[in-house]
């Protein structure tokens, strides 16, 4: 017998082709499908429907966070106010080289429970310590995710267990594709990942794309982040990052570039010719001193869509503040107010998250025949009200709080804010423990802030 829930009375933003909105319509779910939208034959309701009246609410499909590290999470707050390599360097890689699988597998769980909290049915991780650990909590949480391993097979200072050999690096994953690929009624996937030109070699960039081909899956890498990454470049491949990874022949449609600050008009030009996808990470770039083209790419057609990155590199890892942020610093760089207006982040953060980790077919909007990934809304606060203009107010004045209950796969996730797959409170508990462990074994020291007492 197929299970329906049935929702009712809502402003139902689609984010379909026609971006169609209904003040007052219906979404019937079945089973982990949406079956109808808008005004639903009421026919079509069993009588032993699951009934949700939404009256006052919002209804909308889920926001996919195309570039968030799930292994980062309990390192929240290792890299404020230092530079990059200060970052990476002394904080981030004993930070990460430290981890267990089992760190893994927490920092996923918390992680996620943010991603619930804010709204968000569906992530692309770039690269973590152990896909098994991150794969154990995504099938757990009941959200969807892109999972990949940190890959690096040169550079500079590595930790002596990130030494690994090309072959090495694309063998283990090959294993975690075999392993965990499409698992979890689909919820969980795995993609190749690159971390950063800084540590590829370009025999791991050719090998990488023809491997995600044959497995018709896609590369998440992180691409002109810096001005030193494209000077780096530059010295050593005689190209910039962009011009280099076109040189090697491996932009493509599956090809997800993130952050893409440092890019010139001629590579936005490549991006859009080769239908690369790319992660806008508003936070993270302001970090990082740079703004993305990201108004002259929506121009182009390019495909952008919206992450967090990672928590020691933003640390809110809530889509929403992304969504504002985004709303603001183009116009501001821009001097005009007029550009990246509120549906175009709206865009972003649905049907071009699903177009980013190439599954359009089942995800970013709500229609017929799509997996049911929703989320009811609550605007009834005082931060969010009045509604004058709905579309403005879900970009500029939304916060997590109002995201009041989600819908992932057609089973309900989160309801009236309490997080129904896991145990929250358990969760919270382990991470702080674990948290200071790793710290304390990857021997970072942060300096006193202030002196303490
Ligand atoms: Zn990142």
């Amino acid at each position: 017998m197929k299970k329906q829930i049935y929702i009712k009375n809502a402003f139902i933003l689609t984010m379909d082709k026609n971006s169609q909105v209904y003040q007052s319509g219906e979404v019937l779910i079945e089973d982990d499908q949406i079956v109808a939208v808008g005004h639903i034959d009421p026919a079509l309701v069993k009588p032993d429907a699951e009934i949700v009246d939404a009256t006052d609410k919002i209804v909308m499909p889920g926001l996919i966070n195309t570039h968030v590290h799930t292994s980062q999470q309990l390192g929240r707050g290792l890299g404020d106010d230092v530079n990059l390599l200060t970052w990476l360097h002394e904080r981030i890689w004993p930070y990460e080289s430290n981890m267990t699988e089992e760190d893994s597998y927490i920092s996923t769980l918390m992680c996620n429970l943010e991603l619930i909290k804010s709204g968000v049915t569906s992530f692309a991780e770039p690269g973590g310590q152990f896909v098994s650990g991150m794969a154990k909590a995504v099938s757990q949480t009941g959200i969807r995710g892109i999972l990949a391993k940190s890959v690096m097979d040169c550079g500079e200072g590595l930790p002596e267990l990130w030494q690994k050999t090309t072959q090495e690096e694309l063998e283990v994953q090959e294993a975690d594709i075999k392993r965990f690929h499409n698992t979890a009624n689909g919820r969980v996937k795995v993609w190749f990942g690159l971390r950063t030109i800084f540590n590829a070699t370009d025999d791991l960039i050719i090998r990488t794309k023809a491997l995600a081909d044959q497995y018709d899956v896609g590369v998440h890498m992180h691409v002109a982040e810096i001005k030193e990454e494209v000077e780096f470049v530059r010295e050593t491949r005689g190209a910039t990052t962009v011009q280099h990874l076109e040189n090697l022949g491996v932009l493509d449609k599956n090809f997800l570039a993130v952050h893409t600050v440092w890019l010139t008009d001629e590579e936005v030009e490549i991006f859009k010719d080769r239908q690369v996808k790319v992660s806008h990470n508003p936070a993270a770039a302001m970090r990082v001193l740079g703004f993305a083209k990201v108004p002259h790419m929506l121009k182009e057609g390019i495909c952008v869509s919206i992450g967090t990155d990672g928590a020691p590199s933003n640390n809110r890892m809530n889509m929403i503040d992304e969504m504002y942020l985004t709303s603001l610093i183009h116009k501001g760089w821009r001097l005009d107010p007029t550009v990246v207006k509120a549906q175009e982040i709206l865009t972003m953060a649905t049907i071009n998250g699903a177009r980013t980790i190439l599954d359009e077919e089942n995800q970013g909007s709500l229609e017929p025949g799509k997996k049911a990934d929703v989320i009811i809304i609550n605007p009834n606060t005082i931060d969010m009200l009045p509604l004058h203009d709905t579309i403005a107010n879900l970009v500029t004045s939304m916060h997590s709080h109002n995201i009041e209950s989600m819908i992932c796969d057609g089973k309900w996730i989160m309801k009236n804010r309490k997080v129904l797959t896991v145990d929250e409170d358990a969760i919270i508990a382990e991470a702080k423990e674990r948290a200071k462990s790793i710290y304390k074994r990857a021997g970072i020291v942060l300096p006193d802030r202030f002196p303490t007492v």
